[in-house]
């Protein structure tokens, strides 16, 4: 399998250190708002990773942080006047829920930054000892990036910045180098408000962002992680000062492979509130979206190209995934005849390896895609020309579509999406139609009742003169301040 390298920038063969176990660290969500869906276009990214390693035979040992400590998690919690957990943990579960809703395989495991303090501490500890830090102006303990000749490697922005803006700032702090980043900060008022400040040999404080996912990933996944990824704009500063914090402090690659997800577009520009191009996949489920089509239409690209998420590009997915489940259960209902056995198990096992070929390719999805969209034209050529299949063939072919789905993790979520739908609004039918003979019978008790547990699952009901109507109302979340894509470089 080949994976294109951002460090050494080609494409290398992927070997991990200790098969057939293989590590990936991914930077997640900072939990102070709904992750959004350019967040999710990286995310699915590492589900398909995830998926298509595990198809592959290897045991995959995936890890997805949660940042819930940073400025905006604490900016958030202070504006809202809480404790710094209180205030991260519903964005902590929308995210977990919103990846089951796209059917992410679970993560090995997804630790929060605030639950490693300890292993920070000893981290700028060891860098402390060998030279790496020291204490600015302002009382922070900083990174000397002079310390670390491979600096600037993996972004090729090494150099010293000569733009005033970053000089200034740094003689404010007291940095030595405009380059330098913090790795412990001295806690403010506000860390102390929300809770987020720690004791340590440097006096009451915070780490620094990048420390968080050094010491997360050698504690979770040790010293040296197979694949690190995030999206591309995790490439400057962030993971360029992971790996001057890990590398100075192990001597060893933090990574063998550096994976980054091109940032989404949405309708053609940067996702952003202002815009009103800001979009959660919460938001998108209650439009009426399938979530398999949401899915879609985040992989449809190939990771590291452009992609636009439009309207338009979410209602093609709905019909490609209709297309498919119809082409299923036409394989699925048609009638089985000893005697029908033609090319199609061949054929099956053909395109299957050209789908695991192009994804083996750097996850070249559009490739896999084509792959599976021949099946479904040959297969449908042959079903149209005779009403019958063999068994072998049915066997092989609809073995073959399940063994693609099990990578792109499309179809049996469109499936269940649909159960669920049918099951889910069937109650709620019935709640309803309980409701309106309830009123008729004057029992309005009852009639409350059910409109208050419906109402609680965000449920509203609207008496017409033609009978009750229900709707899903939105859900909003999201009080912090504004999400758009960007980070304060820290
Ligand atoms: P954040 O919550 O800002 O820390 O970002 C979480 C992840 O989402 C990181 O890997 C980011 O690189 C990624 N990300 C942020 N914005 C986008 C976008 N528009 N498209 C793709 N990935 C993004
Ligand atoms: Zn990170």
């Amino acid at each position: 399998m080949k994976l294109y390298d951002s460090l050494t920038r080609q494409l290398r063969d992927f070997t991990p250190g200790n098969p057939p176990r293989v590590t990936v660290y991914g930077c997640g969500p900072t939990v102070y708002d709904l992750a959004h869906i350019g967040n999710f276009r990286t995310f699915v990214a590492y589900d398909l990773l995830h998926r298509h390693l595990r198809w592959r035979g290897f045991e995959v040992d995936f890890v997805v942080n949660l940042t819930d400590v940073d400025d905006k998690t604490i900016q958030g919690a202070a504006a809202a006047g809480l404790p710094l957990g209180e205030y991260t943990e519903p964005f902590v579960e929308a995210f977990l829920e919103d990846a089951a809703t796209l059917g992410f395989l679970p993560f090995a495991s997804h630790p929060r930054a605030t639950a490693y303090i300890p292993e920070m501490v000893r981290l700028v500890e060891g860098l402390e000892r060998g030279g790496h830090a020291y204490r600015g102006g302002d009382g922070s303990i900083y990174y000397g990036v002079a310390s670390f000749s491979g600096y600037g490697r993996l972004s090729g922005k090494g150099g010293i910045e000569s733009e005033g803006r970053s000089r200034i700032d740094a003689e404010a702090l007291g940095k030595r180098d405009p380059r330098d980043f913090a790795l412990w900060k001295l806690a403010g008022p506000d860390d102390e408000a929300v809770g987020a400040a720690w004791e340590s040999p440097w006096g009451r404080g915070r780490p620094g962002w990048h420390l968080e996912c050094s010491a997360m990933a050698r504690s979770l996944v040790g010293e040296t992680v197979d694949i690190h990824m995030g999206g591309e704009d995790l490439l400057f500063p962030h993971h360029e000062n992971e790996i001057a914090q890990s590398e100075a402090a192990t001597g060893r690659p933090l990574a063998h492979l550096w994976v980054h997800v091109r940032h989404l577009k949405v309708d053609a520009q940067k996702m952003s509130k202002s815009e009103g191009n800001f979009h959660t996949v919460r938001e998108l489920v209650e439009e009426g979206y399938d979530p398999a089509a949401i899915r879609w239409a985040l992989l449809g690209a190939h990771y590291r190209s452009e992609l636009n998420f439009t309207s338009a590009g979410l209602d093609e997915a709905t019909a490609a995934l209709q297309r498919l489940l119809d082409f299923r259960r036409r394989v699925e209902e048609l009638a089985v005849a000893e005697g029908a056995e033609g090319e199609l198990a061949d054929r099956s096992a053909e395109l299957l390896g050209d789908f695991g070929r192009a994804m083996d390719d750097d996850l070249n999805v559009p490739r896999a895609l084509a792959a599976l969209w021949a099946l479904v034209r040959e297969g449908n050529t042959r079903l149209d020309r005779e009403p019958t299949i063999g068994p072998g063939d049915r066997t092989a072919l609809l073995a073959a579509l399940a063994e693609m789905d099990g990578v792109l993790g499309v179809v049996e979520l469109a499936a269940a999406a649909r159960e669920n739908a049918g099951a889910g609004k069937g109650r709620i039918q019935r709640l309803v139609e309980e409701r309106d003979r309830a009123r008729a019978a004057r029992d309005f008790a009852l009639a409350d009742r059910i409109r208050g547990e419906l109402a609680a699952e965000g449920i509203r009901l609207d008496d017409t003169p033609s009978g009750t109507r229900w709707r899903r109302v939105r859900v909003t979340a999201g009080h912090g301040p504004p999400r758009d894509g960007s980070k304060p470089v820290e």
